[in-house]
């Protein structure tokens, strides 16, 4: 992220079920998991009803009695929980408070209703209870059923005048690592998630007149009876987001055989102006750090206040950056976001507990896009003025400086910006000096091959870091995380 500044289908949930006991077995091993969810999206009614079929791999190394899933929803049910600062609220509820949620109808193993709970400070966590327990290796097809609520905030999840901006929306299993299952709540700061890469085969019906922007690439758009179906794949990616608008324009572009997108309801000039940021940022990245490994990048106007996010094949963008007086800033929150696809994206990690991880290298990343296309000169007078300076005056008037804490250890905005994405890229620009252009640029690209798809520690990096400068550079980074 970058801070600036009722319709019941029955006949498809019908059909599904019917699947669901054909499709059900202990399949043979996939590496990843894969979602398949169809559903269908109401706009007078702010919802979503869905089913949906996660077959989850255990590659947990034992025994698994249970699936944990995070519902992050349900943190906008209540006042206390919404993942916003009391002083955000106005911005993130311009109408004024109203709950999201999802509601669970069931969940079934085998075509048999099995039992789940709802736990966590937030309610976002999902516990499905397998009954019997799944072996390492093997995989097992959970179905469930849900409605979703979309909240009337223009933060990550709701829905504004323009846009609904559906992120962070359906059951996604939570990361069993060597520390076992990440069960963080919905955290009020950063970018509060933790997911592995999976397969995506995605259905949604849309009233005709809705466009569909979206993670993935949609194979097939049918019309019938008013209504649009969107049929949608995506693979590798660590999670499924869409942006849905009966009021988008759509603009196109391609770039080293990837299609670019400009989703945008402002005037053309800007939406046409945002088209050009992401390709230039997408060719930039992609030759600098490696290939972008999917077919489309979604550059999504929305009715979000927070400057922008990053979503895998898809940024939304602060509709409040498409004015003249903005471009600069929407070059940059764009380069920023577009560089998250790498970092985030195909690179993942833990942003709960290493937030600084994926933002450091990609507020550095955005300093060397700006090197790229407009020079040294200047992309130090950006580092130096938006970055360095702010941070050096943070330092010289705060106590606490570590970096690798979790979210729950950061104040708020000001320390958490200060020392995962300033420090951070400060740091970076000390290592390119260190150890010279060339190498650095090595670092990024192996660190990117070594880590594709995976989840990446602080400890990698280094890793990859000391290797190819062939000198041990964990002093370095102590000097500079802890
Ligand atoms: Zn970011």
């Amino acid at each position: 992220m970058l801070k600036k500044r009722k319709y019941v289908f029955a006949v498809v949930v019908l059909a599904i079920l019917v699947f669901s006991l054909l499709a059900y077995q202990n399949l043979s091993v996939p590496h990843k998991n894969l979602y398949e969810i169809t559903a269908s999206f109401d706009p007078a009614q702010k919802t979503i009803t869905a089913v949906q079929k996660t077959v989850y791999v255990n590659t947990s190394g034992r025994s698994l009695k249970e699936v944990i899933f995070h519902i992050y929803p349900n943190a906008f049910r209540d006042e206390k929980t919404a993942p916003f600062f009391p002083s955000e609220f106005s911005k993130a509820y311009p109408s004024g408070f109203s709950p999201g949620g999802i509601d669970i109808q069931w969940v079934k193993v085998g075509g048999r209703s099995i039992p789940f709970t709802i736990e966590g400070r937030d309610k976002t966590i999902l516990k499905v209870d397998l009954l019997k327990p799944l072996k390492s290796g093997r995989s097992i097809a959970v179905f469930m059923s849900y409605t979703i609520k979309i909240p009337p905030s223009e933060g990550r999840f709701g829905h504004g005048k323009y846009t609904y901006n559906i992120t962070n929306w359906y059951p996604i299993a939570c990361v069993y690592d060597e520390k076992g299952w990440h069960k963080d709540a919905y955290w009020i700061l950063g970018d509060p998630f933790y997911s592995d890469v999976g397969d995506y085969r995605v259905s949604i019906k849309t009233p005709a007149s809705f466009i569909v922007a979206s993670t993935g690439d949609i194979k097939k758009e049918a019309v019938r009876g008013g209504y649009k179906t969107w049929s949608i794949v995506a693979k590798n990616v660590r999670d499924f987001a869409m942006v849905v608008s009966d009021k988008f324009k759509i603009a196109s572009d391609k770039v080293n055989g990837i299609t670019v997108y400009s989703y945008y309801f402002s005037e053309d000039e800007f939406g046409k102006r945002a088209l050009r940021y992401g390709r230039d940022a997408l060719k930039f990245f992609s030759d600098y750090i490696g290939p972008y490994p999917y077919h489309q990048f979604s550059v999504v106007q929305a009715d979000f206040y927070v400057g922008g996010m990053e979503y895998p094949n898809l940024v939304m963008i602060d509709k409040g950056l498409y004015t003249k007086s903005n471009v600069f800033n929407m070059e940059y929150v764009i380069a920023h976001e577009t560089a998250h696809q790498w970092w985030y994206g195909v690179v993942g990690n833990d942003e709960v507990n290493e937030a600084w991880l994926d933002e450091g290298l990609t507020e550095y990343s955005t300093i060397m896009y700006l090197e790229g296309y407009y020079g040294k000169s200047v992309a130090d007078n950006v580092f130096s003025k938006a970055i360095e300076k702010p941070f050096e005056e943070f330092m010289a008037s705060s106590k606490d400086t570590n970096t690798l804490k979790p979210l729950s250890q950061f104040k708020g905005w000001e320390d958490y910006t200060n020392l995962t994405y300033n420090k951070g890229a400060v740091m970076y620009s000390h290592l390119r000096k260190l150890v010279g252009d060339k190498v650095f640029n090595q670092i990024l690209r192996k660190y990117y091959n070594d880590y594709k798809y995976k989840n990446a520690t602080t400890q990698n990096l280094i890793d990859v870091a000391t290797q190819v400068y062939g000198k041990d550079l964990g002093g370095f980074f102590q000097e500079w995380l802890y």
